[in-house]
């Protein structure tokens, strides 16, 4: 059965661990993520961006997907079904609607006065559905919705109104982080981030957490991040399998073929990310 994160994260972050949100790109994603949860005894927190939610089929085949591919797998370890970086209420409450557990108000690109608004109108719909809910506050660097962006770290103030005027469950603080591969060393704000995970008491949300050196990672997780995301080293893994292959048998055309190992690739990139997030045995 699906869950919402809220256990999930308040464990993590007693815990001193994070869980990862996986994206998915297909269905051979999400079976590679579930298999590699259930073998790593980890939670997991599968998602979908909501620009890709079109290109997948939709909500509802997004949701179905999922559930019936726990059922088929016999997964037993918890498993969340997120919207990240939802575009709009409305979205939102599709989403949520469809059977999605947990969703991203993203309201980052407004200012903060509609960023609060709008986030208290998808808590409002989520809270009884017991849908938790993660909002954005600041920039997330390099491709954001469909927007390439500059850095904008989080503002304190604005984290803990979101905090205490939405009631949100989770909070994306922007602070250096970049979607897409890093041009050099990631510069991490660590004393902002500090600041913001003592005054808000709220699990932080790291996005861009690709390519990130283990140490950063580690004192992210310490500072009170229960939450990484990650998509750009799964569709790299996913993506360098494909190539390997079709480079090495010309001929190959059945697509189960192309697809086997790369789905190995994934699982094996995934399981890497939950034993640096300390995710793995978890669950
Ligand atoms: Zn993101």
């Amino acid at each position: 059965m699906l869950v919402s994160m809220k256990d999930m994260l308040q464990k993590a972050k007693q815990g001193g661990y994070a869980v990862g949100q996986y994206n998915i790109n297909g269905l051979e994603f999400a079976q590679a993520f579930l298999q590699a949860a259930e073998e790593e005894r980890a939670p997991i927190i599968l998602a979908s961006s909501d620009r890709l939610v079109d290109y997948l089929g939709g909500f509802t085949t997004i949701a179905a997907m999922v559930k019936a591919l726990m059922e088929e797998l016999n997964i037993t370890v918890p498993v969340a079904l997120h919207l990240d970086h939802g575009m709009s209420v409305e979205r939102c409450k599709k989403a949520i609607d469809a059977g999605y557990t947990s969703v991203m108000i993203d309201g980052s690109h407004s200012p903060i006065d509609e960023n609060i608004a709008m986030t208290k109108e998808v808590v409002a719909y989520a809270k009884e559905k017991g849908v938790t809910v993660e909002a954005e506050v600041g920039t997330v660097g390099g491709q954001e919705d469909g927007m390439v962006g500059g850095i904008q770290y989080a503002d304190l103030d604005e984290c803990i109104r979101i905090v205490e005027e939405a009631d949100i469950d989770a909070l994306a603080a922007a602070l250096g982080s970049v979607h897409g591969p890093y041009q050099g060393e990631p510069q991490l704000g660590f004393d902002e981030m500090k600041e913001i995970s003592e005054k808000t008491d709220v699990p932080l949300v790291l996005h861009g957490g690709s390519g990130i050196p283990l140490h950063q990672l580690q004192r992210a997780i310490e500072l009170g991040h229960a939450k990484i995301n990650v998509n750009t080293e799964s569709i790299q893994a996913w993506t360098a399998s494909v190539r390997e292959t079709l480079n090495q048998n010309p001929d190959v055309y059945e697509p189960r073929l192309i697809l086997l190992p790369a789905i190995e690739a994934v699982k094996d990139a995934v399981k890497g990310k939950m034993r640096e997030f300390n995710t793995s045995g978890k669950a």
